[in-house]
């Protein structure tokens, strides 16, 4: 929990374990499942969420897909593909915060009130994590400063050096 914005949390844990509205994936552009997070949220939700992703027909670099949750004590999960780093020059932060902006269109649209994420990008796709970090908490910060819902965005944080990158931003955010 930060003291910056209330809305905003940073929490260390497992993501499959949050009983959130809607928690999003780090997946891949075919939604067919892979390692890392994904892997964790398949194997947690079912061979039923596998089924419904596969009626989606993939999904681009920056855009997200909504499933429901099955298992996974959240009702839904939001798929969005993070860009794999290239060294920055291929327009990877301008996807990524895309990532963040329209999975959190889809949660709105679904009325969810709390979202958690994972660090997207930063595992197997390589994205730096201080700038993925600043993109992540820019973003988020900037949606719902104008939208009413979420009412609560948790930034789900699989190691404490990760959560203390969140923390950091948010603070650098708030001008502190
Ligand atoms: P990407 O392909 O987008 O890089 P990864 O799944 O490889 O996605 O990694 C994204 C981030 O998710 C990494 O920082 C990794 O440590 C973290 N992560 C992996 N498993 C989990 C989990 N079960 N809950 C939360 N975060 C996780």
């Amino acid at each position: 929990m930060n003291e910056i914005d209330p809305r905003i949390r940073v929490h260390v844990g497992d993501i499959t374990k949050l009983a959130a509205d809607a928690i999003v994936n780090a997946a891949n552009t075919s939604l067919l499942g892979g390692g890392g997070v994904d892997g964790a949220i398949h194997r947690a939700a079912g061979p039923e969420l596998l089924a419904e992703c596969r009626t989606l027909n993939g999904c681009k670099v920056g855009d997200a897909k909504l499933t429901k949750g099955y298992r996974l004590p959240a009702r839904y999960v939001i798929h969005t593909v993070g860009p794999v780093w290239q060294g920055g020059g291929k327009g990877e932060a301008e996807l990524l915060a895309s990532c963040y902006r329209r999975s959190l269109e889809l949660a709105a649209a679904k009325d969810c009130r709390t979202v958690a994420f994972p660090a997207i990008s930063t595992g197997v796709y390589r994205y730096p994590k201080d700038q993925a970090t600043q993109i992540a908490v820019g973003t988020v910060s900037a949606f719902i400063s104008h939208d009413a819902v979420p009412e609560t965005v948790i930034f789900c944080c699989f190691d404490q050096q990760t959560a203390e990158l969140y923390q950091q931003a948010l603070l650098r955010l708030a001008g502190a």
